[in-house]
């Protein structure tokens, strides 16, 4: 039996037959540099830096921690970032301007509406308010009918890091068949979309679908994204599929996923973990989106 270097664990060995751990951070960090490089070559040639405004209505404490970290990542590759924060009982008017200051103002590439908002204020009215050139979340419906008729656009941050962990780990998508479990608007839905995009033959699960471990078993590249914790075990995987957990729950005992990985890595041929998997992959392509979007704005 050969032996090979396991993905992103540098000097350990594995068995050939051993899943392969796809290390998010690992691909996450590589797609950093790749922004980073293409921001100071445009810098070099006399671009003003990308700009990304995030809006975070409310003190919620997750979402604080979020755009820190989003900011703070801004900061590593050279992205200018715009901070707006706003209190929990701003009027929709407010708001509404705030966006609309922001589609107006030309150093800001990227907006990001951190979501979600409080209680009284429906997210779709003011996302729908976001420049769809400036919808680096790719929320907004002139995105979401891009993403869907296979025209240029932005896309989201969440699966587009799912394409990309796909991608940079040699996993084939044209013909296989791949089972998205959840159908929500963030995740498993454009998911779907890029993954037929990319010719693979796909099937959405949901809360309604009925016999869900035969549809999973069925799946080649399997995406767990229900927010349910644990829910997939070995009896939902086929041998030697691949396993994409894109959940995050906070249970009491710790960070777990959608995917019981000690049970799913004892069949899966490749499998992301959490923490350390699709989680790493959702700012770097926010920062991905936001070069993307200033690209076409104004360098091309
Ligand atoms: P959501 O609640 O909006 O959608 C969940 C979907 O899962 C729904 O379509 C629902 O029908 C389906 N579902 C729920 N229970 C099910 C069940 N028992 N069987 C089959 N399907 C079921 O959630 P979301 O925003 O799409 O997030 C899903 C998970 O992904 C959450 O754990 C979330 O924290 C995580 N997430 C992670 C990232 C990241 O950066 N890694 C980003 C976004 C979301």
């Amino acid at each position: 039996m050969g032996l090979s270097n396991v993905h992103g664990v540098p000097g350990k060995l594995r068995r050939s037959g051993d899943p392969q751990i796809l290390d998010g951070r690992a691909i996450g960090a590589a797609l950093r540099e790749e922004v980073a490089a293409e921001i100071a070559g445009r810098v070099a040639m006399g671009a003003a830096p990308p700009g990304l405004a995030t809006i975070l209505v409310g003190d919620d404490p997750a979402s604080r921690v979020y755009v820190g970290s989003k900011h703070r990542a801004c900061g590593e590759v050279g992205i200018e970032s715009f901070d707006e924060r706003l209190p929990v009982d701003v009027s929709g008017e407010e708001l509404e301007a705030t966006i609309r200051r922001l589609n107006e103002d030309d150093r800001v590439d990227g907006i990001l509406l951190q979501l979600p908002l409080p209680h009284g204020l429906d997210s779709a009215r003011y996302v729908g308010l976001i420049d769809p050139a400036k919808d680096v979340d790719g929320l907004t419906s002139a995105n979401v009918g891009n993403l869907w008729q296979g025209r240029p656009g932005l896309s989201p941050c969440t699966p587009r890091g799912v394409i990309e962990i796909l991608d940079s780990s040699g996993v084939e998508i044209e013909g296989r068949k791949a089972v998205i479990v959840g159908r929500s608007p963030l995740v498993g839905k454009p998911l779907a979309a890029m993954l037929l995009a990319r010719n693979a033959t796909v099937t959405v699960c949901h809360s309604r679908t009925v016999d869900l471990q035969g549809a999973c078993r069925g799946a080649d590249i399997l995406i767990a994204a229900a927010g349910v914790p644990m829910m997939l075990g070995r009896d939902h995987v086929k041998p030697g599929a691949t396993v994409i957990d894109v959940g995050i729950n906070r249970t009491e005992d710790g960070l777990v996923g959608d995917v019981d990985f000690d049970s799913a890595v004892s069949v899966a041929g490749a499998i992301t973990p959490v923490p350390g998997g699709v989680g790493p992959m959702t700012i770097a392509c926010l920062l991905a989106n936001t070069v993307q979007a200033a690209g076409a704005r104004r360098y091309l």
